[in-house]
């Protein structure tokens, strides 16, 4: 977004920017590395405190994610009421000790600190919009998963996500809005993620090299071809991103590994490339390849259903005085899950730049209007 009126920098004093910066300094002084179970359960039971002081029926559900229920109890979620499912993720991408590098700091309309944008932010928003509905909470109720291991790739979570969303007939997914925009998230790539390993066979490299079947010879050729899988015009596009193999400079090397990085705007070709990935055969027979992994998000399509609530989200934004957009952007989310099953709109966090990034921060200047939305669509969606 590109403003040529320069935004005055709001008053921290006032609602709701004094409780939402309160709020987030809770959050990202709770370090929350998706390694560390112990230090991301310490924020999920933060976060849990604020929805018992809601009121809400709270659960530990498998794989470490927690279930808080507002304005519905355990056993609804029949055809006539289904919920508003809200996807919030604890983790981050941060390790321990971030803090001290980058600590939690506001400067100017910016306020920074590892989570902070990518989501503390989106959590801290969500519990503001939910405390100003004051119990008038939207048909059905709302039910709002706060994961684990969203950063890892969901392996936890993936099925409870997956079982809400037969619950719910709406998910709003709290990831923040497009870098530096006010633009909601209206698709998502689907994201795959493959291993190679490769052996072949030791011998001296001085005396014997004829012997020897070079599994990074064999690596090389296998990249280029896996590499040449991509087609950018359709979105997908494939990328090694770590490669190693051999050991002793001398020895004509038995082992190499590489990964690969792969992201489809469809389901057709996330089964292409797996196909292909699977029938890898090797240059050099006296190498082996296996390969494993696959597609672990499936593509979160641009669909109508997606489209039909952006035009609400857009329409209660002009209320409020800003101009909303959306955009299909490349990498993965939790919304990627029930995107194929139940209307979902991503993107509703906090507005700012730099997710897994040191300058990570959140625009205080369009903060407020962000929470407001939210809190609109949470009572009329
Ligand atoms: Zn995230």
């Amino acid at each position: 977004m590109t403003s040529s009126a320069q935004p005055s920098v709001p008053d921290l004093q006032a609602e709701p920017l004094v409780s939402l910066l309160r709020d987030l300094e809770q959050l990202v002084k709770l370090e929350s590395p998706t390694s560390n179970m112990l230090a991301v359960c310490t924020v999920q039971d933060a976060v849990e405190q604020w929805a018992k002081d809601l009121n809400a029926h709270t659960h530990a559900l498998p794989g470490g994610t927690r279930q808080f229920l507002f304005g519905t109890s355990e056993d609804t979620g029949s055809a006539q009421r289904k919920r508003v499912l809200v996807l919030a993720h604890a983790d981050t991408v941060w390790p321990q000790g971030s803090l001290s590098d980058m600590p939690f700091r506001v400067e100017g309309m910016r306020v920074y600190g590892p989570g902070s944008y990518d989501m503390k932010g989106g959590i801290v928003g969500l519990f503001y919009a939910l405390r100003s509905l004051e119990g008038n909470y939207p048909a059905g109720g709302i039910e709002v998963l706060l994961t684990p291991d969203e950063e890892i790739g969901s392996h936890h979570s993936r099925a409870v996500i997956e079982q809400a969303a037969q619950r719910a007939r709406v998910v709003l997914v709290i990831e923040p809005p497009v870098a530096d925009s006010h633009a909601l998230k209206s698709g998502r790539k689907g994201v795959g993620h493959f291993l190679v390993e490769l052996r072949g066979v030791a011998a001296h490299a001085g005396n014997k090299p004829l012997e020897g079947a070079s599994a990074i010879s064999e690596a090389a050729h296998q990249i280029l071809a896996v590499q040449a899988l991509a087609d950018p015009e359709k979105g997908t596009t494939v990328s090694v991103g770590a490669v190693s193999g051999g050991g002793a400079v001398n020895v004509i090397p038995a082992q190499a590994r590489f990964e690969i990085d792969l992201r489809v705007s469809t389901l057709e070709e996330g089964e292409r490339i797996t196909q292909a990935m699977q029938a890898l055969t090797p240059h050099d027979s006296r190498v082996e390849i296996k390969v494993s992994g696959g597609l672990n998000r499936p593509p979160f399509e641009r669909s109508p259903a997606t489209m039909k609530l952006f035009a609400q989200a857009k329409q209660l934004a002009a209320g409020l005085g800003f101009d909303l957009t959306e955009e299909v952007v490349g990498g993965g989310s939790d919304g990627n899950f029930t995107a194929p099953f139940v209307p979902t709109l991503d993107g509703l966090g906090a507005p700012g730049d730099g997710a897994h990034a040191a300058h990570e921060h959140i625009r205080l200047d369009r903060w407020p209007d962000h929470v407001r939305l939210l809190t609109a669509l949470l009572r009329e969606v």
